[in-house]
């Protein structure tokens, strides 16, 4: 293995760090602790886990979390009038809706019902126009935390290739925006793109957000290459017991870190970034709800 391994858990810790700091002097200055209301519709499995990680970390960050948990067969209406109160509420500095939503539910008429201001998972269409313009906007987490330990391993990102995979608007759509942002020459490719292969092998930064376990094998990442792989897939583990299962990336890891100068793991990588990230663009939406200077 020649790749140096970019450690997102170690990294995120230090994130928590400066935002906990942040959070203290709010409160002990300006007498604000920063709150984010996390709202969850239904039992998935998987969201719960991470609603019960994010409001573990809201906690141990020094701000307020609130949990709103609502049954599967809660009409939208209901829901937009939660929006509307946690909108109106001046302890809540962030609110996440907890995607996916259950299929009655217009996922896209739930995000634009939260004030920009407080839309922390940066998904609401204001913020992704002030992304796509340039302006300062609510950065979505995932991307976020891409970019973050991209500038941390190179510096400047200036000139460089980078190709996406995966054009979600969640994920794949603002990373690329914020590569082009950092002045990279930016390729979004998806399922439909030919020869996805040489496409991968051009990039000096190569981000797999497809969702399809270790779809991305060695032989099409670029020697010395940083490969970020924001993909998480559950495989069975049958070498663990019987019915057990592990998580894997996109890319396959082991081929990977052969050729690429850095790659994050799954799990370690970009998952823990992206609470971390979370928590940062809460305290940012604190300090701009109350006009004080924002944290670098
Ligand atoms: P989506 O399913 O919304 O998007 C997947 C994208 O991958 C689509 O643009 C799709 O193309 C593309 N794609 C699918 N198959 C192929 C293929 N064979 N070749 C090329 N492109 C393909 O997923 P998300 O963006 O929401 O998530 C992607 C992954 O990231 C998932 O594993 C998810 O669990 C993970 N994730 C991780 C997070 C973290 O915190 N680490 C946070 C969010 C997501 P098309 O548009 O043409 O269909």
């Amino acid at each position: 293995m020649s790749a140096k391994i970019i450690d997102g858990k170690a990294f995120a810790a230090e994130v928590r760090e400066k935002v906990a700091g942040h959070v203290s002097r709010l409160k002990e200055v300006h007498g604000i602790t920063p709150g984010l209301a996390v709202v969850l519709v239904g039992d998935d499995p998987a969201s719960e886990v991470y609603v019960r990680n994010k409001g573990k970390q809201t906690l141990e960050a020094g701000m307020n979390s609130y949990e709103h948990k609502l049954p599967e067969d809660t009409p939208e209406a209901d829901l937009l009038a939660l929006v509307k109160q946690l909108n109106a509420d001046p302890a809540v500095h962030g609110i996440l809706v907890q995607l996916p939503l259950p299929q009655h539910i217009d996922e896209e008429k739930v995000i634009n019902a939260i004030t920009p201001d407080k839309d922390v998972d940066g998904f609401h269409i204001l913020n992704v126009g002030l992304l796509g313009t340039g302006q300062k906007a609510m950065v979505p987490c995932t991307p976020l935390g891409c970019l973050m330990m991209l500038r941390d391993h190179h510096g400047s990102l200036s000139g460089l290739n980078a190709v996406v995979v995966g054009r979600s608007n969640i994920v794949g759509k603002p990373m690329a925006q914020l590569l082009l942002r950092d002045s990279c020459t930016v390729t979004i490719a998806h399922s439909r793109t030919k020869d996805l292969a040489d496409v991968c092998r051009r990039a000096d930064i190569l981000v797999a957000a497809v969702g399809r376990p270790q779809m991305i094998p060695g032989d099409w990442v670029k020697p010395g290459a940083t490969v970020i792989d924001v993909g998480i897939n559950r495989i069975p583990a049958p070498e663990k017991g019987e019915g057990k299962t592990r998580l894997v990336g996109d890319v396959e890891f082991d081929s990977a870190a052969q050729v690429a100068g850095a790659i994050t793991p799954v799990p370690g990588g970009v998952g823990p970034m992206t609470i971390a990230c979370l928590l940062a663009n809460t305290v940012t939406a604190c300090c701009r709800a109350n006009n004080l200077p924002e944290p670098e």
